[in-house]
């Protein structure tokens, strides 16, 4: 290609992002493991942290220039410890996958047994053979699932744990409803000297405003997680531990980094200390509207006829629905009909599914929605969409047209400190004329 070509190339680049980006400002984004960034972490995204290198801890630096990401690492570390109630973060691993990888590290020798969930219960693929898990050579030990209330059955799985007795336990999904049990098989753990481990990439942000389960004070010796799910920070992930064991810890530093991490992406690990800070301060109320969004979207699809999961116990207590779309011709095609009708969604393995390349469910987050301003009767209006669509026979352009019209009321994020019209909005650094 001819330099101009490659001009050409650079600028189809980017009006292909800033299409995507407008495509989504008109869009109902309910992907559960995606959310928005708050206009001071996004500018932080492309500040000049993001083209430095700091190997090692604040104070212990490799390289020279260090000085400023030190200062904000230990305010990023000092934050994590306020939010989440414990003595030792991480905040080190670049995604939650990489967190959990360093657990491995710390904690799994080549080989070893590690309780866990199938992915056809919800399990995250780097909880299996061959995902992360496949590094270590886990044997897996699956604990008893029980489907009907989208959570363990207690008395069974202490039953496996005293039986197979893992020296490590895993706790954490990725179609995630309702917390483990986690104190119910506290003890069980204790006896066969198993450590808990949890792994709460898409509840962080409920687990730090106080919802849902508190792993660390509930038997879990590690908390790993993506920090950019329903805690709403950038891509990134972290470790979290509030354990006495002063090697348990200097494991989990040294996987970090050396162990799985070089640099660790300093511009991240800013943007995240402004998204503790808001979490801190914001936390709590976006958390509470989360879920308080996720049960209105659940009883809203009911009503219209969907089969949506534990309606028996108010769908959920996370900020996902998961919906059971077999009569709506099954989770590949009507996950393709709503993006056709600019609704997000993905399809999902349910348990019980027969096949597992024909999920017949979908999965549905409220945590973005929450984010820009959305409430329950909104929920109501997304429900109405998704019914008109799948059950009323209406088309995916007129559904779409007023999806994007119904989306021009939300047009901020919220729960954030500074200009949320501004995080919202696509903007050009570069050439803003061309486009
Ligand atoms: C999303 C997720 C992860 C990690 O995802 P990353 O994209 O690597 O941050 C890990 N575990 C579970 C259960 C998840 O849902």
């Amino acid at each position: 290609m001819s330099v101009e070509e490659l001009e050409a190339t650079v600028h189809r680049i980017c009006s292909t992002v800033e299409e995507h980006s407008r495509w989504f400002e008109g869009a109902l984004p309910l992907i559960a493991s995606e959310n928005l960034l708050s206009p001071y972490a996004k500018e932080l995204l492309i500040s000049d942290f993001h083209s430095r290198y700091a190997e090692g801890l604040p104070g212990e630096r490799y390289y020279e220039g260090n000085h400023w990401v030190d200062v904000v690492e230990q305010e990023c570390l000092r934050l994590a410890r306020e939010l989440f109630r414990c003595n030792f973060a991480d905040v080190r691993p670049i995604s939650g996958t990489v967190a959990n990888i360093a657990v491995l590290k710390a904690m799994a020798e080549p080989g070893m047994q590690i309780g866990s969930c199938r992915l056809a219960e919800g399990a995250h693929i780097s909880s299996a053979g061959f995902g992360a898990f496949g590094i270590r050579s886990v044997k897996q030990v699956y604990y008893a699932f029980d489907t009907h209330e989208m959570q363990l059955d207690v008395d069974a799985t202490k039953r496996i744990l005293l039986k197979e007795r893992p020296p490590l336990a895993l706790f954490g999904l990725s179609l995630f409803l309702f917390p483990f049990p986690l104190q119910e098989l506290q003890e069980t753990l204790r006896d066969i000297g198993a450590l808990g481990w949890y792994d709460g990439a898409h509840v962080l942000g409920l687990i730090a405003s106080g919802l849902f389960q508190d792993p660390l004070h509930e038997g879990c010796a590690v908390l790993s997680g993506s920090t950019h799910k329903t805690l709403p920070g950038p891509q990134h992930g972290i470790l979290l531990s509030d354990s006495q064991d002063a090697d348990l810890k200097k494991r989990l530093t040294s996987a970090a980094f050396p162990g799985v991490t070089s640099n660790h992406h300093l511009n991240e690990m800013a943007a995240l200390a402004v998204s503790l800070a808001e979490q801190l301060a914001f936390g709590k109320d976006y958390s509470r509207m989360i879920v308080r969004n996720a049960k209105a979207l659940g009883a809203a699809l009911q009503q219209r006829g969907f089969q949506v999961l534990c309606a028996h116990k108010d769908f959920t207590e996370s900020h996902q629905v998961a919906v059971r779309v077999e009569a709506e011709g099954g989770g590949d095609a009507v996950a393709k009909r709503l993006e056709a009708a600019r609704i997000v969604v993905n399809k999902n393995l349910l348990p019980g599914d027969k096949s597992p390349k024909h999920p017949e469910g979908i999965r549905l987050g409220a945590q973005e929605l929450t984010r820009v301003g959305m409430g329950p009767s909104d929920m109501d209006a997304v429900a109405e969409f998704m019914d008109d669509l799948l059950h009323k026979g209406k088309g995916p352009e007129e559904v779409g047209a007023r999806v994007a019209e119904f989306k021009k009321g939300f047009t901020k994020v919220r729960y954030c400190f500074g200009a949320g019209e501004a995080a919202y909005r696509y903007y050009h650094l570069v050439e803003p004329a061309l486009r």
